[in-house]
């Protein structure tokens, strides 16, 4: 007795998982691949289909590994940006600071260095 396509096609995927327990099926199924090569084509079809599944699942799993770092780097990576944000602001104001000191003290010694010349003038 030959099955048809329809069956065939319809059993590749308990055929390749192997949960076709009667032996018979098998057999049914292995003659007509023998002598249908377009289901031969479907089944050859069928198994890049789940290699391709299983390769993308496997990477699936350390994608999503993947993704756990990638947040994990994320969070890092706002964190670092963030403390570096605090360190350039920091090194701003300390910049700025310091400029802003350099600038009083310069106005300071100009200012005495006048009061000291107006001293001079008076004294003089
Ligand atoms: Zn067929």
């Amino acid at each position: 007795m030959n099955i048809t396509c329809e069956v065939a096609r319809d059993m590749a995927e308990l055929y390749k998982a192997d949960l076709l327990i009667n032996k018979e099926s098998i057999q049914q199924i292995r003659s007509h691949l023998k002598t249908c090569p377009s289901c031969r084509e479907y089944y050859k079809a069928y198994d890049r289909h789940t290699t391709e599944q299983r390769s993308k699942n496997q990477p699936s799993f350390s994608d999503d590994m993947d993704e756990v770092q990638k947040r994990t780097y994320a969070i890092l990576a706002k964190k670092m940006n963030h403390h570096r944000i605090m360190e350039i602001i920091g090194t701003s104001a300390a910049i700025g600071a310091g400029s802003i000191m350099l600038i009083i003290g310069l106005v300071m010694t100009s200012k005495s260095l006048h009061k000291n010349i107006n001293k001079g003038a008076e004294t003089l």
